[in-house]
């Protein structure tokens, strides 16, 4: 068994951290942060690169990467903030679901767009009353002639907001409880739909928001596939939703180490440096072992995707054990560097805000493990 990368996975990732030092670098990364903006100017690079495509075939203008190759990017991408990654990610999976069910119609008026970097995605399942019990939504659309008749009300929709965003929205088009779900293309800027952003701790870069149909209509074509299958959607979807998500934990997490160990090397308290005190050291060797145990059940993950086969408990391992990992490291961070972790300067109060979005975002944590107890046979 090897463990190590390729020849090409390793350009890949030494690629993609010379762009994150050298393109992005953390100053932008916690402006964008500080002042809630979307970082336009990343996406857009992004974009050139012509990295929005991984996911998509290649007669659709995309990469076609494998998920190992997904997952090394998504782990770059976080190298300064998960916001960051989520701001690239989130409109790269979403697009998986017009790549593999939408029209010849709808590919050709979303996709090239999305790859130019001008089209933008947002995926809202999430309702008030209907969070980890996603197929529980009641937002509903009837057919009325040629068009689809919106009304409910959805919440924590990532990015919505932005120009030239369409929202893939779950909506309940039928009675059964999962058969009863479709996927609709909603353009953000239809009348009837009002938009309203929330002030989190986390997803400053990106925003999420609040929104409420009100009789909104949207032509007939708008369904993506079939009706009634986007259950059956979304959850192809939440496997790529989810390895990346796991990536991205330990990209941040191996960050959060790394500005640690380098804070506790040159920070000097009774004479010695702080990362020659036992305590911190032991903390800091015990991180260690656990940010490289979540990359490597990431990438077994991964790996296991890329082979063809089925990965979903893999998957919920990875994501669920890597978002604590983050969160614990961000957390030792936070002690490691006394009063200072406690200004944006210094990085770390970022990551430990978003790491904790980590045990909720994509799925809560006892929601995962419930997956890996039911794969489990259990
Ligand atoms: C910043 C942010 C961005 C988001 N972006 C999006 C987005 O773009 N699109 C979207 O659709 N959604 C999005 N979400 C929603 C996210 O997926 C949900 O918050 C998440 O699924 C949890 O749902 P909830 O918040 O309603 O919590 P609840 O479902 O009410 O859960 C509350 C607590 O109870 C636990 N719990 C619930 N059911 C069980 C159970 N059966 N067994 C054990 N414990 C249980 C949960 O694990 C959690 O700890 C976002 C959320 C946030 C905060």
């Amino acid at each position: 068994m090897d463990f190590s990368f390729t020849e090409e996975q390793k350009l890949w990732h030494d690629t993609l951290h010379a762009f994150m030092e050298n393109e992005v670098g953390r100053e932008y990364t916690r402006k964008h942060d500080e002042a809630r903006e979307f970082p336009g100017e990343l996406y857009q690079k992004v974009a050139d690169n012509g990295w929005l495509g991984m996911l998509l075939p290649e007669d659709q203008g995309g990469l076609d990467a494998d998920p190992v190759m997904y997952a090394i990017f998504c782990e770059a991408m976080a190298k300064f903030s998960l916001d960051t990654a989520a701001c690239v990610m989130t409109p790269m999976f979403t697009a998986t679901n017009i790549s593999r069910h939408g029209t010849a119609e709808q590919k050709q008026e979303y996709l090239p767009a999305f790859l130019r970097g001008e089209q933008k995605f947002a995926i809202s399942i999430s309702e008030p009353d209907a969070g980890s019990d996603a197929a529980g939504i009641q937002t509903r659309a009837v057919l009325d002639g040629d068009e689809w008749v919106i009304n409910g009300n959805k919440t924590w929709c990532s990015g919505a907001h932005h120009p030239n965003t369409a929202i893939t929205l779950m909506a309940r088009t039928g009675e059964d409880r999962h058969g009863g779900l479709s996927m609709i293309l909603v353009p953000n800027d239809v009348p009837g739909l009002t938009i309203r952003k929330l002030d989190t701790i986390v997803r400053r870069s990106l925003g999420t928001t609040e929104l409420f149909f009100d009789n909104v209509r949207v032509p007939r074509e708008s369904i993506l596939g079939e009706v009634n299958s986007g259950w059956q959607y979304v959850n192809e979807h939440l496997e790529y939703e989810r390895l990346g998500l796991a990536a991205s934990y330990v990209g941040n997490a191996r960050t959060a180490l790394d500005d640690t160990i380098s804070y506790t090397r040159g920070r000097t308290q009774f004479g010695r440096a702080l990362s020659s005190f036992q305590v911190l050291k032991h903390r800091m060797a015990e991180n260690e072992c656990e940010v490289e145990a979540a990359r490597l059940l990431t990438y077994s993950a991964a790996t296991k995707m890329a082979r063809g086969e089925r990965a979903v408990k893999e998957v919920s391992m990875a994501k669920v054990f890597a978002a604590d990992v983050a969160f614990k490291v961000a957390f030792n961070g936070m002690q490691a560097l006394g009063g200072y972790a406690q200004v944006p300067e210094y990085d770390m109060e970022r990551y430990f805000r978003e790491a904790k979005h980590g045990m909720v975002g994509g799925g809560a944590s006892e929601i995962q493990r419930s997956i890996i107890a039911r794969e489990m046979g259990l």
